[in-house]
């Protein structure tokens, strides 16, 4: 029988040892993505559009998340999409943007790559790459991107289960980068009124399994922009050292995802609100850190 040396969930031991296992009074690892402390004691706030549409597009929804108090900006280049004929993404011209605006406004940008081939140009853009939901198990992708020197961001793979996760952050780990942060965001079960089912029970899990730091994506667990604060609030409460959230300064024109990203209004308020909760938790918004929000 095949030893899984992430399933610790029985009696809290890992069978073998392992690179992304909590070892016994292990310190958190903290990741650091060009200055940005992600797993220490302040949450950090990535934001940004699903997809870089245009210059326009991206340069005011940015300027305005920085000036609410995200630490990181987000934004698809590559798009993962269900169907072929929607819109892909503007690749590389879409990752030029990302890198003006990112060193305009002083912010690390994180963007999906999607392909073994284009791991080396998406990291020489981005101050963080991600893999997304549908490549969680796209293993010589996680392999490519354990041998690149840019942290990485692991969303949870929508049908896996959290040991699966786990080793799929071995992989990178494996191959010599442990700057890696778990992302939880939301999987499929029978409930249909959300896009998918946000898990915050991994939260404290992984937290309890490894040492990486654990983030959560409120727009994809949901699909439901109403939803997004207060599952954002639920996560802070729970444990999350941070989140990722989609923010557009258009929703009702988006390309992708408008019908669960916030408007720029939506995310000022939502970050005021964040701080307390996240004060509550003895912890703070790293970005807010003088506000007396
Ligand atoms: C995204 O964050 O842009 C995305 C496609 O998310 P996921 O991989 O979680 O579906
Ligand atoms: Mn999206």
């Amino acid at each position: 029988m095949e030893t899984n040396p992430c399933n610790n969930n029985v009696n809290g031991k890992s069978a073998i040892p392992s690179k992304v296992s909590r070892k016994p009074s292990q310190k958190d690892t903290i990741v650091n993505i060009n200055g940005v402390l992600v797993g220490g004691a302040e949450i950090v706030v990535i934001a940004g559009p699903c997809a870089v549409e245009s210059r326009e597009q991206l340069f005011e929804t940015a300027r305005s998340v920085k000036a609410h108090g995200a630490g990181i900006l987000r934004g698809g280049a590559f798009k993962p999409r269900s169907s072929p004929y929607n819109f892909q993404g503007l690749g590389e011209e879409g990752l030029k943007l990302l890198s003006i605006i990112s060193k305009e406004i002083g912010l690390p940008v994180v963007t999906e790559v999607m392909d073994t081939r284009q791991v080396e140009m998406v990291a020489s853009y981005a101050d963080m790459i991600q893999i997304g939901s549908r490549n969680m198990q796209n293993y010589p992708l996680l392999k490519e991107a354990g041998m690149c020197k840019k942290p990485v961001l692991l969303k949870r793979g929508m049908m896996a289960t959290i040991d699966e996760f786990l080793l799929a952050a071995e992989y990178i780990l494996n191959q010599g980068n442990d700057q890696v942060i778990l992302c939880e965001r939301g999987i499929r079960t029978f409930e249909t009124s959300t896009r998918n089912t946000l898990d915050l029970s991994a939260v404290p899990m992984l937290k309890r399994l490894s040492h990486l730091p654990v983030i959560v994506d409120p727009s994809h667990g949901t699909g439901l922009r109403w939803m997004v604060p207060s599952m954002s609030k639920a996560a802070i409460a729970v444990g999350a050292d941070g989140l990722i959230m989609e923010v557009h300064y258009k929703p009702e024109e988006a390309i992708c995802d408008g019908y669960q990203s916030l408007n720029l209004d939506e995310f000022r308020l939502l970050m005021a609100g964040l701080n307390k909760i996240a004060k509550a938790v003895g912890r703070g918004i790293s970005t807010l850190k003088a506000a007396h929000i």
